[in-house]
């Protein structure tokens, strides 16, 4: 039977360490850090999520900068906003949140945020720093998935870790992370021939894929390490992974559930690099 990896609790360990360390930085340099939100319109689960990330900045210490829009902005206000927030001092980190409306090309709009204020890591600058082994800024989720692996001492150095889904923001960066540790990769999609034999050759497995329970038990192999990135909304509400947790955690070593695996570590991780931004700017080591 696996052990679980309650990423609830590590991302609150890493959230009480950020805490702390905010209070030095102001007490000892009076500074503050700062991340500016900018939401576009009304998606209920992107209100969601930067509700939770405004109340984790809150109790970080992390001064946090609210922009909501209407759904109908024209992209010339949008990027006026992003240029005022690129030059003020007070905002170390600008997070838009995706998706953006239909009619505002994402990437025009991440493209416009400064490299050293994309906390999300978004910015092609930043994705190209990432494969080159040196990210500025990691992607949140899949920086959080490398915290929780070491958190619980797993080295993925030498080890066959197989990707499922290839999104930008999740399943590219999360196989450039796991590069730079050295493992040995390999990035499954949706024209991949024989899915099951990919996942049974994983020493460790991280799904994203935004499929519910996709992964039965039988494709893991015994021992392997399973890390569950997506997170699937049933039609009765509850929220489940893209791999079957029941049958998956008799063959597991270790596994994350979903919800309370991956999830909590992505707020955790953009709040850890907003930190690293405001030292960055202060030339404090980060
Ligand atoms: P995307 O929809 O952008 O990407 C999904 C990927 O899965 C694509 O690369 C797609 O392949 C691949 N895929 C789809 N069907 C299959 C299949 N049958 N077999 C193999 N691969 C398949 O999703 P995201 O990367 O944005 O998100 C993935 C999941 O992670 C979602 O559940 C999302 O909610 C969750 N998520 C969780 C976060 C968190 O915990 N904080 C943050 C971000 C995402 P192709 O490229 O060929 O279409």
């Amino acid at each position: 039977m696996a052990s679980v990896i309650d990423g609830k609790k590590i991302a609150g360990e890493i959230r009480e360490n950020l805490r702390q360390e905010v209070t030095w930085l102001r007490e000892t340099h009076g500074m503050v850090p700062g991340l500016a939100v900018v939401i576009v319109g009304e998606d209920p689960a992107s209100r969601v999520y930067v509700r939770m990330k405004r109340q984790a900045c809150e109790t970080a210490g992390i001064a946090s900068f609210h922009h909501e829009l209407p759904g109908d902005t024209p992209q010339n206000l949008l990027l006026e906003l992003i240029h005022r927030l690129n030059a003020d001092p007070a905002v170390h980190g600008i997070l838009v949140q995706l998706p953006l409306p239909d009619h505002i090309p994402e990437r025009v709009i991440l493209e416009t945020i400064s490299p050293y204020k994309d906390v999300d890591g978004f910015h092609p600058f930043n994705v190209g720093m990432l494969s080159i082994g040196e990210p500025l800024f990691p992607p949140c989720t899949p920086f959080g998935v490398m915290m929780l692996l070491r958190h619980v001492g797993i080295d993925p150095k030498s080890r066959h870790v197989v990707v499922v889904g290839r999104s930008n923001i999740v399943g590219k960066p999360m196989a450039m992370l796991m590069l730079a540790a050295h493992a040995t990769v390999t990035v499954a999609h949706s024209r991949s021939h024989d899915l099951p034999a990919l996942v049974r050759s994983a020493d460790i497995l991280v799904a994203a894929v935004g499929k519910p329970r996709m992964i039965p038990g039988e494709w893991i192999r015994e021992g392997a390490v399973v890390i569950d990135v997506g997170t699937n909304r049933l039609p009765d509400g509850s929220l489940c992974g893209d791999v079957d947790f029941a049958s998956a955690e008799k063959r597991a070593s270790w596994i994350t559930p979903s919800p309370g695996g991956v999830g909590p570590m992505t707020i955790a991780m953009l709040l850890s690099n907003t930190v690293k931004s405001a030292k960055r700017v202060h030339g404090l080591p980060t």
